[in-house]
């Protein structure tokens, strides 16, 4: 999953950065309001945490830029305390959730959870596939109920495909939600992540579908 982080403070960024890599997510910031409406426009991110009061262009205007143009991830935005206006104007832009400013990293680390949990439309934290379940606050796995642990790509590309079972997703896909955009790419390194994941999962769980990626079947 890869989250863009919309913050002109660069304390706030980074500690942004910081948290929600380590909860797993691939971390793009942009710190001012043109160069986010530009990477929200262009490149797929599975949620964005928005501050409103932004440099060149303020954070409404992106929001609704993004909307305007049929970008619909989910966006949580950071406002200042106690102005309610901010918080109307932001949910009638198209925003999901906010965050007063100053909050807790915990609760946007949850309130995320569920924002990209209800965008793929489950409603609970733990998603299941079979035997497989999945905590997205820990990135714990087990497997018929025994933990099987997962290094952090293997747990962002698990994580994407068990956010989207069923479907077909290709290797630029998973490479463009698993990480950030100036880390150095190779979809070549996919299917190395894929053939360990399916050494730890049960057999034919993971399929390859030729020439257009890989489907997580859907067993209920
Ligand atoms: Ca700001």
């Amino acid at each position: 999953m890869r989250i863009l982080v919309v913050e002109d403070e660069p304390i706030l960024a980074g500690q942004l950065r910081q948290a929600l890599s380590d909860a797993g997510y691939a971390v793009d910031v942009a710190d001012n309001g043109r160069d986010a409406y530009y990477l929200g426009e262009v490149e797929p991110f599975d949620a964005a945490v928005l501050d409103l009061g932004l440099p060149l262009m303020d954070g409404l205007s992106v929001l609704g830029k993004w909307r305007g143009v049929g970008r619909t991830m989910p966006v949580l935005i950071l406002t200042a305390r106690d102005d309610w206006h901010q918080k109307v104007a932001g949910i009638d832009a198209g925003a999901d959730d906010y965050l007063t400013k100053p909050f807790h990293m915990e609760e946007l680390l949850a309130r995320l959870r569920a924002l990209i949990r209800r965008a793929g439309g489950h409603a609970d934290a733990i998603l299941r596939c079979g035997s497989l379940a999945l905590d997205t606050r820990s990135g714990r796995l087990t497997v018929d109920g025994r933990a099987v642990p997962l290094t952090s790509h293997e747990f962002r590309i698990l994580g994407y495909l068990m956010h989207h079972q069923g479907e077909v997703v290709s290797r630029a896909t998973l490479v463009e939600h698993i990480y950030a955009q100036d880390f150095d790419r190779d979809s070549n390194t996919i299917e190395v992540f894929i053939g360990r994941l399916r050494k730890k999962l049960p057999a034919g769980l993971i399929e390859t579908v030729r020439g257009l990626g890989y489907r997580l079947a859907e067993v209920r």
